[in-house]
């Protein structure tokens, strides 16, 4: 009799936990984790985790998207080593099992960024112009290059930088990346015409300069930032050119996640 009610309090148990699992869904979920950068890319019950935020929100982001019991993240991409990027992911790669760690290895100082370095973890310098494929879908590393920053130290400018192809649209993917970086890749002639674009470096007015926005001519852009943050994001100049050209501006602090299916 006792063994019969303990086994009805375990099934009522799980019911519960599958009602509250998450629905594991396919897409491309820009996390809502304050001041900083997290972006889920959800296929297959595979994931890329792009950055993590400053702090340990991302946990419970990332845990409202993957399959209940999936431990493993596939790929986890450092952009670049500033605090809202890489705080966050530092709790990321001790909760989960992560495939392979990308990253730009600079010459940067923070104690953080000395902890990631000694990590041991499958961390790979990812090599600019490769393409990784997530089923159907594959990511192209526009930029992966630790160049620009070996001359003006701004480790903004070492943002890796992604394009993904769904097998609805192309989304990009800056980082924090500022104008000398959109530059570079505006020389390189790698950049084109994309559907979404997640503006560099918070939409602050350092990115997003209005060449670069003519070339890529996204629908919707998406500004990671926090609500009251003390630099300012977004700058009106950045929302006055995204305005002018008709881009569709939508923020983390105002929507939370922004969910691309
Ligand atoms: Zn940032």
């Amino acid at each position: 009799m006792i063994k019969k009610y303990f086994v009805d309090i375990i099934s009522v148990i799980i019911g519960a936990i599958l009602l509250l699992s998450p629905s594991s869904k396919e897409g491309v979920f820009v996390l809502d984790v304050g001041q900083g950068d997290a972006i889920l890319i959800q296929k297959d019950k595979n994931q890329i985790l792009v950055d993590g935020g400053g702090d340990d929100t991302v946990l419970y982001r990332v845990g409202e998207y993957m399959p209940l019991g999936d431990m493993e993240i596939e790929i986890v991409v450092l952009t670049h080593p500033h605090s809202d990027h890489i705080n966050g992911l530092m709790y990321v790669l001790e909760r989960y099992e992560v495939g392979q760690v990308w990253f730009t290895h600079i010459d940067y100082e923070s104690s953080i960024y000395e902890q990631f370095l000694e990590l041991d973890v499958n961390k790979v310098e990812i090599e600019q112009g490769s393409r990784y494929f997530l089923g159907e879908w594959y990511i192209d590393v526009l930029f992966a290059s630790d160049g620009i920053y070996n001359r003006d130290f701004n480790a903004n400018n070492a943002s890796i930088v992604l394009e993904l192809n769904t097998d609805k649209r192309k989304i990009l993917l800056m980082g924090d990346a500022e104008v000398e970086e959109e530059e570079y890749l505006l020389k390189k002639g790698v950049l084109e015409d994309v559907d979404i674009l997640k503006v560099g470096h918070h939409c602050s007015r350092t990115a997003s300069s209005e060449r670069f926005l003519d070339t890529v001519k996204p629908e919707i852009a998406i500004c990671s930032y926090g609500k009251d943050n003390g630099f300012g994001h977004p700058h009106i100049e950045t929302i006055d050119n995204l305005k002018e050209r008709n881009i569709l501006m939508l923020s983390t602090a105002k929507e939370g996640n922004i969910e691309i299916l």
